[in-house]
């Protein structure tokens, strides 16, 4: 076969991978058609590095071949081992892998041209996507990493702050830039080199320091953004070899993490700026209205046992469970399913009420309680279940806090203000399964735990749902 004709049908093939990604990306976006999207876009995935395989550009296949199986191999490793649970510290790493992968496509062009094997046809434009592939993927990877070490526990999950740390920030964004320009625009072998070392360094640190001062609760918003980023990165990559279908496919990622991050900041009602910068959740949250100044929070907390809630419960038709991250951090979803499945053979209509940002990812409460084989048709979406609050008889919140805070609709002085929440308050009961008087991620008090129709349930979530099961199964015994 000539060139020609293999350019046009390997170009062909990208094109149909190209397609193929965007459907993919597409089915992602409901939940009934997401393992489909899943396979197209590994068939997509699969095309592009078939095609990419048989350009005549490569000339040694051994490395290739220790990367894919490699690769292959911790793949499924992961697969099989990594839980459902542990998917944000997962995805993290794979978003500072992709930063690293393109960075290292740019450093080693860099050398290859260096090495005088190859002279650029555009020499400034070469030069640019050089830079921004190493300057994106080296912010991508230690950014990605510091994300990872924080979702792990590995690293505290408070924001560090120091002073005068947006300006050490600024510094080294300014340094990083000028250190391109000058590499862009130099010829000198020696100047190239320098800065070149300068810039990858740079942005290396810059990762690690930029995402420092974001606390572990925002490390959601931070993944999109470092995902967006990592397809930027794949995208100028791409750019760097002349790969169409790696420019395709990092744009796609590009902005489609994007779009994500703007969904949760607009979920949360802050901007990206409050979450990069603000330090939210470094220290107990102060009220918007004075110095130092706390949310004022009045009435007492109703402790109630397992028996009471067993008894309320027995009673109630009306029901709807509201979970947040304690859920996760007890890991308490399989134990709420039985709990509800028990409600409904009592005779209760159940509803899972799920908050866009409830737990520490996008979709955490969904990937849990389907783990747990909890129907998605029980699951209802905040803007759902809110009319429908004045009508439920008990709201069970377990493990949530800052996404059922009355503040946050009530309280113009609260840095919650603003945020939407689900209005557990409205329910004719309340009760809050928690281990004690901790706050939220925000560090919030919250009212609605004071709240004359709210009462208590103290202990670990999984223990105190066991708890009110055990009520019910001795019922049922005698
Ligand atoms: P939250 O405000 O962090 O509150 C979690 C509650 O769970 C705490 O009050 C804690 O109280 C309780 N808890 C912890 N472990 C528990 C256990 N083993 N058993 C029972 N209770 C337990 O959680 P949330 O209401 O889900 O809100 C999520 C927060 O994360 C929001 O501030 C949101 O803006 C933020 N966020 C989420 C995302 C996302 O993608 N999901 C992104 C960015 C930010 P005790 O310590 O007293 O038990």
């Amino acid at each position: 076969m000539n060139a020609a004709t293999s350019a046009i049908l390997i170009n062909s093939a990208y094109i149909v991978a190209s397609i193929l990604f965007i459907l993919g990306l597409k089915m992602l976006g409901r939940q009934a058609s997401a393992r489909r999207g899943n396979l197209i876009s590994g068939v997509a995935m699969l095309i592009a590095i078939v095609a990419t395989l048989l350009d005549h550009h490569v000339i040694d296949f051994r490395w290739i071949i220790v990367g894919l199986v490699a690769g292959t191999v911790i793949g499924l490793a992961c697969a099989y081992w990594v839980k459902m649970t542990s998917m944000p510290e997962m995805v993290a790493l794979l978003n500072g892998f992709g930063g690293l992968a393109s960075l290292i496509v740019g450093a080693a062009e860099f050398f290859r041209i260096r090495g005088g094997t190859v002279l650029p046809e555009r020499p400034i434009f070469t030069s640019a996507t050089i830079y921004l592939t190493i300057l994106i993927g080296g912010i991508t990877f230690t950014g990605s990493v510091y994300a990872f070490c924080k979702l792990a526990e590995w690293l505290s999950g408070r924001p560090i702050l120091f002073r005068g740390q947006h300006i050490v920030n600024s510094l080294l964004l300014l340094a990083t830039v000028l250190a391109g320009v000058v590499y862009v625009i130099s010829g000198d072998p020696q100047i190239l080199l320098v800065t070149f070392g300068a810039f990858t360094l740079l942005s290396l640190v810059l990762g690690w320091t930029l995402v420092m001062p974001i606390g572990g609760g925002d490390m959601p918003v931070i993944i999109s953004m470092l995902n967006s980023l990592s397809g930027l990165a794949a995208c100028a990559a791409g750019f760097v070899i002349n790969n169409n279908v790696l420019v395709v496919a990092g744009c796609l990622v590009g902005t489609s993490g994007v779009i994500l991050t703007a969904i949760m900041c607009k979920a949360m009602n802050r901007s990206l700026t409050n979450v990069l910068f603000s330090g939210f959740g470094a220290a107990p949250a102060k009220s918007a209205g004075g110095e130092g100044e706390h949310a004022t929070v009045e009435g007492e907390l109703k402790p109630i046992s397992a028996e009471d809630t067993f008894a309320v419960l027995e009673a109630a038709r009306q029901v709807v469970i509201i979970p947040g991250y304690g859920m996760a951090v007890s890991q308490a979803q399989h134990v709420v399913r039985e709990l509800a499945e028990i409600l409904e053979q009592n005779g209760a209509e159940v509803r899972f009420a799920i908050h866009p940002v409830a737990g520490r990812m996008p979709g955490h409460m969904n990937v849990l309680l389907a783990e747990a084989n909890v129907p998605y048709e029980q699951l209802v979406e905040m803007d759902a279940i809110n009319p429908l609050m004045p009508t439920m008889d008990v709201a069970i919140v377990i493990g949530a806090n800052d996404v059922v805070n009355p503040a946050a609709a009530r309280d113009k002085t609260s840095p919650i203000y603003g945020m939407p929440i689900i209005k557990a308050y409205e329910a004719r009961t309340v009760i809050c399964l928690k281990r004690g008087k901790g706050t939220g991620f925000s560090g919030l008090e919250n009212q609605l735990f004071l709240l004359p129709n709210t009462r208590m349930l103290y202990g670990d979530a999984k223990g105190s749902l066991q708890g009110v099961i055990s009520e019910f199964k001795s019922l049922a015994a005698s």
